[in-house]
C-alpha cells in the first residue's frame, strides 16, 4: 500500500521546456512525489481531474511591482498576489521601489513582513542598487534577496539613477556573490533632455512620451550595461526589453559569453504605439514604451528562439485616477499584467506562433534557472516544488479590466482582446489557489524564496574600487 498523497492530478498532459506525455502527478508536503502512469499513482485525499488539459510549471514573473509599502492605493500583497494566482502565476519577483525602497534590512524586514502575511502565491524580493546604499548589498544577499534591481532610467518612486562609477562598484560587489542584477536600462540623461525639450516646445499630445524614449535611449543603456558585466563578470538581467534593434547586441554579447539574460513582456510583442491614442495612451504609458508595431515581430521571434530568454510582465498598477490626465506627461507609467499574461501568451500558442514547450521554458524554466531556483522550480518533475498550472488550451474568453484581481488598478490595454487558452487551476506548493478562475483564501501560504547561485566567476579583480583603496596601488588589469 502506497503513503497517501495530498493531491493528485489525472489524466492530464505534462509539459516541460524538453517535452510533452500523459502522465498522472501526486503530490505530497508540497513537492511532487511522483510521474506516471495512472496504474502505479498513489491514492490522494484531493484529486484533479485533468484530463483534456496540460499540467506546466507555474509561472515564475520575475518582473512585478506589488507597491506595499508605501503605495497601497495602487495595489498590496493581497491583491497583487490573488491577481497572480488568478493568472497561473506561482511566484513573483516584486520590485523594490516601493515606499520605503527595499535598500537596507530594515525596508527589507518591513516588506518581508508584509509579504509573508498576505501572499497567496511565493514570492522573491529584489534589493535596490542606489548608490547612498552600497554598503547594503552585502547584508542584502545574507538576508536573502532574489536579485537585485538597478534603475538606470527613471520611473515610479523617483530614485535617481546611479551614476556610473556606483554603478561599476555595485556590480564589483554582485560579482564575487554571483546574485543577479535586473536593469531598467535606459538612458536617464538623454530622456530627461528629450522630455525637457518636447515639454519646452508645449508638447502634451499621446505620442510624447513615446517620443522622449527613442528606441537610442533603452539600445545605449542596453549596451553600457552589456561592457559593465563584461568587464567586472556581474551577473545581469535586462528588464522589459522593447527594441528589435537590441536583439542583435543580446546576441552578440551572448555569443562572447556575457552572463546576460534578457526579459520582454506580453505588451512588447502584442500592442503597437501608433495604436494607443486617447484613453490607450494614458493606461498603455510606460518605461521603456511600446513601440511601432513593426518591432513586434522580431522580438516574438527572439523570444521564441530564446535570445530573449525571459517573459515578465513589468505588472506595475496605479490608482485609476492617476491614468485620466489630459498631457500624457500627467499620467503614471505602467499598468497591471500579472494576471493577464499567460492567457495573452497561450492565445499565441494557439494561433502558432510559440510552443506551449516555448512557453514553459520562457515562463518557468528560464526565469529559475537564471535566478537560482531550477530544478527546484521551472519543471514538472519528482522532488521539484509542487507549483504548478494546469491549463486549458480551448478556453475562450476575453480580456476585462473590471474583472482584474488587482482591485485598485481595474484597467489594462489589452481590454477586449480576445484570448484562447487559460489556466483553470494554479497550485502553489501543493495548495490549489485557483480553481476556474475562483482565487482561494490562502493569505500567507506564500514563501519567500532565496537564490542559490552557480559558482561566480569575477572578472579583472586586481583593479575593483575596493582594490584601489589601498595607499600606493597602481594595479594592472
Ligand atoms: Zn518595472
Amino acid at each position: 500500500m502506497q503513503p497517501m498523497a495530498d493531491l493528485l492530478i489525472t489524466g492530464g498532459t505534462v509539459v516541460n521546456e524538453t517535452g510533452r506525455f500523459v502522465a498522472d502527478v501526486a503530490v505530497k508536503d508540497g513537492v511532487i512525489a511522483f510521474i506516471g502512469h495512472a496504474s502505479l499513482a498513489p491514492p490522494a485525499r484531493e484529486v484533479i481531474d485533468a484530463r483534456g488539459r496540460y499540467v506546466i510549471p507555474g509561472a515564475i514573473d520575475v518582473h512585478v511591482h506589488i507597491r506595499e509599502p508605501g503605495m497601497t492605493h495602487k495595489e498590496d500583497w493581497t491583491t497583487g498576489t490573488r491577481a497572480a494566482a488568478a493568472g497561473g502565476v506561482t511566484t513573483v519577483f516584486d520590485m523594490p521601489n516601493t515606499d520605503p525602497p527595499t535598500w537596507d534590512l530594515e525596508a527589507l524586514a518591513i516588506k518581508r513582513e508584509a509579504a509573508e502575511r498576505q501572499a497567496h502565491v511565493n514570492f522573491g524580493l529584489y534589493g535596490l542598487v542606489d548608490e547612498r546604499k552600497l554598503e547594503s548589498l552585502e547584508p542584502l544577499m545574507d538576508a536573502g534577496v532574489v536579485a537585485f534591481k538597478l534603475f538606470y532610467g527613471n520611473t515610479t518612486g523617483n530614485l535617481p539613477a546611479p551614476n556610473d562609477g556606483a554603478v561599476l562598484e555595485a556590480f564589483e560587489v554582485l560579482a564575487e556573490r554571483g546574485h543577479r542584477c535586473t536593469i531598467h536600462a535606459e538612458n536617464s540623461p538623454m530622456l530627461f533632455w528629450r522630455e525637457n525639450r518636447m515639454k519646452a516646445a508645449g508638447r502634451t499630445d499621446d505620442y510624447a512620451h513615446w517620443c522622449a524614449r527613442a528606441d537610442i535611449v533603452a539600445l545605449e543603456s542596453l549596451n553600457r550595461c552589456i561592457v559593465l558585466s563584461e568587464w567586472t563578470g556581474a551577473r545581469i538581467h535586462i528588464a522589459h526589453e522593447s527594441c528589435a534593434r537590441s536583439v542583435p547586441h543580446i546576441k552578440a554579447a551572448k555569443a562572447r559569453g556575457v552572463p546576460i539574460t534578457v526579459e520582454t513582456c506580453p505588451q512588447y510583442v502584442l500592442l503597437a504605439a501608433e495604436d494607443l491614442v486617447g484613453e490607450a495612451a494614458r493606461i498603455g504609458r510606460l518605461n521603456p514604451p511600446i513601440r511601432e508595431g513593426a518591432q513586434r515581430d522580431a522580438l516574438l521571434e527572439a523570444l521564441a528562439e530564446g535570445t530573449i530568454d525571459i517573459l515578465g510582465t513589468d505588472h506595475a498598477p496605479h490608482a485609476v485616477s492617476e491614468k485620466q490626465d489630459p498631457s500624457i506627461w500627467g499620467n503614471a507609467c505602467g499598468f497591471p499584467g500579472v494576471e493577464t499574461s499567460m492567457r495573452l501568451m497561450l492565445t499565441l500558442v494557439n494561433g502558432g506562433k510559440l510552443t506551449l514547450e516555448q512557453y514553459v521554458r520562457m515562463a518557468g524554466a528560464a526565469p529559475a534557472r537564471a535566478f537560482g531556483l531550477y530544478p527546484r522550480k521551472g519543471v514538472v518533475q519528482p522532488g521539484a516544488d509542487a507549483d504548478l498550472a494546469i491549463v486549458d488550451l480551448s478556453a475562450a474568453g476575453e480580456i476585462r479590466g473590471a474583472e482584474l484581481h488587482s482591485l485598485r488598478s481595474r484597467f489594462t490595454p489589452f481590454e477586449g482582446m480576445r484570448t484562447v487558452g487559460a489556466p483553470v487551476a494554479t497550485i502553489v506548493r501543493g495548495r490549489v489557489v485557483m480553481r476556474d478562475g475562483v482565487v482561494a483564501d490562502a493569505p500567507g501560504w506564500g514563501r519567500m524564496e532565496r537564490p542559490v547561485m552557480p559558482a561566480p566567476s569575477p572578472r579583472n579583480l586586481a583593479t575593483t574600487t575596493a582594490a584601489i583603496l589601498r595607499p600606493g596601488a597602481m594595479p594592472i588589469s
